[in-house]
């Protein structure tokens, strides 16, 4: 089979090599019909983490389910399903507490020795561990576009915004128009907000967020944003402050623009220290901070609302490429040409 294969010296390569095979009990192997590039593949690509190489990347998908091991009870062959971009085992005792992002035994799809050593799935085929826990069903009329982003991105921005307990008629503020920030604001509409305020510096990830629902989109490069939604709602701010960023200045400014009680939500990898961390503001408004890694167990919550036509994320996939023009995916991407948010990868 094909497949990308990040190699020493941060090189991506389209390779030839043996189809996965079964190896647990609980596995399945998924024929992959899409997956998606994700800011972090482009992170390993740069070199940005200390990875070991040599190892398939993409950690984005759905598929078809090929061959299952013997222990496998929700799915069998032929059925369409989305998968966890970070597989848990839903036995150990941090998935039974529903800890699931901090699963004893599983790691990251498409991350290396350093995540568990779980070839990706920027190829024709991918093994995926404990199948009953982290695969979805895909509904019949849901289509590979609008299913793709459930198990990484959507999720992201789905618990990003219910870390705040959002109630109908509150003011959010969402910074950063990437695909998680407008899976956010996708994920806000649900709780009925006043306002959504998105703030990004590029205009054209804005006026997505404006056709998504965004009441109003500010660009930082016009002044602070904090500051203009301090000036719209009446010196007040917001109840929810989501960072889908994770720069100083992005983590500060949720802090600034969140009104006493309120909660900032962070979910973009921030800086590992930052010594002028505004505590004083944290504590004199009574803020809730809220941060982390997702928890993917949200999944068939997310896939039913698609289902049901509540929540569509698909017009963040602005480009289709084939797997075998799958750098040309990344270039467009990384380079954000023509208006990228997300590339879809198809199967030839
Ligand atoms: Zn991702
Ligand atoms: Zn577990």
């Amino acid at each position: 089979m094909k497949a990308l294969f990040l190699r020493e010296n941060n090189q991506l390569s389209l390779e030839e090599t043996p189809k996965p095979v079964l190896q647990n009990d609980d596995d399945v192997i998924l024929k992959v019909t899409a997956s998606s590039i994700c800011g972090s593949d482009i992170h390993f690509w740069q070199g940005d983490f200390p990875l070991y190489p040599n190892f398939i990347i993409g950690h984005e998908f759905v598929g078809i389910v090929e061959q299952t091991g013997k222990n496998v009870r929700k799915f069998g062959a032929g059925d369409r399903v989305a998968a966890a971009a970070n597989p848990y085992c839903g036995v150990c005792t941090h998935c039974k507490e529903g800890k699931v992002y901090a699963c004893l035994t599983n790691g990251m799809f498409g991350g290396g020795k350093l995540m568990g050593d779980l070839p990706g799935a920027q190829a024709e085929y991918v093994r995926v561990p404990a199948a009953d826990s982290c695969l979805v069903p895909i509904p019949d009329h849901v289509s590979d576009k609008a299913a793709l982003l459930v198990g990484d991105v959507l999720s992201t921005g789905y618990f990003a915004v219910t870390n705040g307990c959002p109630q109908p008629g509150d003011d959010i503020a969402i910074f950063g128009a990437g695909p998680v920030g407008l899976c956010a604001l996708a994920s806000a509409k649900l709780f009925s907000p006043a306002r959504i305020f998105l703030v990004d510096v590029e205009d054209y990830r804005l006026e997505l967020g404006r056709s998504m629902g965004a009441t109003h989109i500010i660009n930082p490069n016009n002044g602070r944003a904090a500051k203009a939604i301090k000036k719209i709602t009446g010196g007040r701010g917001v109840k929810l402050a989501v960072d889908a960023v994770g720069l100083r200045t992005t983590i500060s400014e949720c802090i600034s623009c969140a009104t006493e009680g309120g909660v900032v939500s962070l979910v973009g990898i921030g800086p590992a220290r930052m010594d002028d961390f505004p505590i004083g503001k944290l504590f004199y408004k009574n803020l809730t901070l809220k941060a982390g890694l997702v928890p993917l167990n949200n999944m068939d919550r997310l896939m039913k609302l698609i289902a049901e036509g509540r929540l569509n994320v698909a017009p963040l996939i602005t480009h289709e490429i084939k797997l075998d023009d799958i750098l040309e995916g990344y270039r467009i991407f990384k380079d954000r040409k023509d208006n990228c948010i997300k590339v879809m990868i198809t199967a030839d």
